[in-house]
């Protein structure tokens, strides 16, 4: 592709995830979204976006009718027991997007008329959707002990060539000589196919740090935190019941008056981090010589530095908060996994190592990569409220006719919301 192709040329990603349709069924929702948009919530109270049109900003600000678009969606009565169907049409969309990158469409421009060009360069989703809709055979459902056919598709952890996945052992197993391609032979998803070498065809099924960290790696560190402010009594006296609904009045106060205040399900994590990080700032300075203790203060203090580093940051990282992201990331990994090490010596059930660590690992590793991309780039908050909206059409149209029904309805709430 020359430099005048690239001029019209606008980078996007596809994501797919399954919703809920009507009677506790799922649909399989497939759309698309630039990679480029008006930033975050937090550029817009720094200002950043202001007067500098030339600025490229992550997508997470606008509404999702607006910034993110439907292509596709399949109820799972009709994939559920036969996936060749989900894989033809996943099989249909790699040929309009290569059609789009190759021909590109012509659209109007002022007075005259432009080439534009769709170029997708990944596919975003949480575990369970990368592995249906990406005909994964290396995936998270695979954890075997001590090792099996191996559980990550970026690399070959828990495999006999590599069994640990908790450990940094897999960066070794990139190279030709040891990495295979996530996929049965003659069993490739069609998205992948023209993109050359297993490791470039792998990284196009992108693993969501919002499911990885916000549902993931922090949430089971938030709610191992909490128990531990229980296990050194810092709500003394009364029930278990008791103390719990203590917690909760505490964190419900201290909510009131923190930010973000208008994201979904992802704020509790964020919110809940930085309440424990004030918490662990007290009850370290009453036990000074715990170790344990220090460490979780530790980890939840580079935690909300990783994310609110990200959060301020445009599409691109600088040198400079690459660099500081990738040390809070790898700071935050270290302190977490000696937290689980604090816990087992104890013998107590607290931060668990979780497959979803193992792609952390991967996340925070990405940073170290120049021209350094915003991870937050391949997060599905905005996504997973889209894919909410196409969930809610699902259930309110007529069960006969569902996809088309689906399509006429998004159709005319765009239209409502342009
Ligand atoms: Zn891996």
């Amino acid at each position: 592709m020359d430099a005048t192709q690239l001029e019209w040329a606008i980078p996007i990603f596809a994501f797919g995830d399954e919703g809920t349709a009507l009677r506790k069924t799922n649909a399989m929702v497939l759309g698309w979204e630039p990679i480029l948009g008006q930033g975050t919530q937090l550029n817009v109270d720094d200002g950043v976006h202001e007067g500098e049109d030339w600025l490229q900003l992550l997508n997470f600000v606008g509404s999702t009718w607006r910034t993110r678009l439907l292509y596709a969606c399949m109820h799972s009565k009709v994939y559920r027991k036969k996936p060749d169907r989900l894989e033809a049409l996943m099989t249909e969309w790699a040929a309009d997007l290569h059609r789009l990158q190759r021909e590109g469409l012509r659209v109007q421009y002022g007075a005259g008329e432009v080439t534009v060009r769709l170029i997708c360069l990944g596919f975003k989703g949480d575990l369970p959707a990368l592995r249906k809709c990406g005909n994964l055979t290396r995936h998270f459902l695979r954890e075997t002990v001590p090792h099996g056919p191996g559980m990550c598709h970026l690399c070959m952890a828990n495999t006999s060539c590599c069994p640990a996945w908790h450990t940094w052992d897999w960066t070794e197993t990139l190279g030709d000589d040891v990495f295979l391609p996530p996929f049965a032979a003659g069993q490739e998803s069609a998205m992948t196919r023209d993109i050359h070498g297993g490791l470039a065809k792998a990284r196009f099924w992108l693993p969501d740090p919002f499911h990885t960290f916000h549902k993931g790696v922090h949430a089971e560190l938030a709610g191992s935190a909490i128990v531990v402010l229980l296990d050194f009594n810092y709500y003394e006296g009364g029930k278990f019941e008791d103390r719990l609904l203590r917690v909760h009045h505490d964190l419900a106060d201290f909510a009131k008056n923190s930010k973000p205040k208008n994201w979904f399900k992802g704020a509790d994590t964020t919110i809940v981090l930085k309440w424990l990080h004030l918490k662990f700032l007290e009850v370290c300075m009453d036990h000074p010589s715990s170790d344990y203790l220090q460490e979780i203060c530790k980890c939840l203090e580079r935690s909300n530095a990783f994310f609110s580093l990200l959060y301020r940051s445009k599409l691109w990282l600088s040198k400079r908060e690459g660099r500081a992201a990738k040390n809070a990331g790898l700071e935050m990994l270290a302190a977490y996994k000696r937290c689980a090490a604090f816990a087992h010596d104890l013998g107590v059930p607290r931060f668990k190592l979780q497959p979803k660590l193992h792609f952390a690992m991967h996340i925070v590793l990405s940073l170290k990569e120049m021209p350094c991309l915003n991870v937050l780039a391949h997060a599905c908050q905005q996504n997973e409220d889209f894919i909410n909206k196409i969930s809610w059409l699902c259930r309110r149209v007529s069960q006969q006719n569902l996809h088309k029904n689906v399509l006429l309805q998004y159709l005319v709430s765009v239209a409502q919301h342009w």
